[in-house]
């Protein structure tokens, strides 16, 4: 009965605790993410941001756009087209890795590449996305869009 009472007080204390921080606007759940994830080359995403992030996931790893149809300053530079889109749409820490092979993607070849795609993943915007975000962990540009 005692440890119930007391976990009882605890989250009693707690919830206090986080409405009055909200109630004079003293939240810290962003600027909490932002100096614990910094190191990890981790931004905030805006909620646009998560929706496009969820639309680019699709890539189901099917290798078509790793053959052929690519410059080859960007065969040259990468381990595959595949393998780019798949970091770009699922690990922002490599951005820096992939902002680097992004470097010659043009839209055209990327039109091309993206009509075929089987899971219509969106390559330009993707490479859009990671060239804003990039510069943005380079210091260069806003955080989120
Ligand atoms: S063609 Fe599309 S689905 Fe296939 S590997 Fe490339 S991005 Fe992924």
């Amino acid at each position: 009965m005692l440890a119930f009472l007391r976990t009882v007080v605890l989250l009693a204390w707690s919830l206090a605790r986080v409405l009055a921080s909200r109630a004079v606007g003293r939240g810290r759940g962003l600027r909490e993410f932002r100096r614990a994830y910094a190191a990890d080359n981790l931004l905030s995403l805006s909620p646009d941001e998560r929706a496009f992030m969820d639309d680019a996931r699709g890539c189901i790893a099917c290798g078509l756009c790793s053959l052929g149809a690519l410059p080859a300053e960007i065969r040259a530079n990468s381990h595959g087209n595949m393998n780019l889109f798949l970091a770009a749409s699922r690990s922002m820490p490599e951005y820096g890795v992939v902002l680097d092979d992004f470097a010659a993607a043009d839209e055209g070849t990327l039109e091309a590449l993206e009509a075929n795609c089987p899971a219509q993943v969106p390559m330009r915007a993707l490479v859009r996305f990671v060239r804003r975000k990039g510069q943005a962990l380079a210091g260069n540009g806003p955080s989120t869009a």
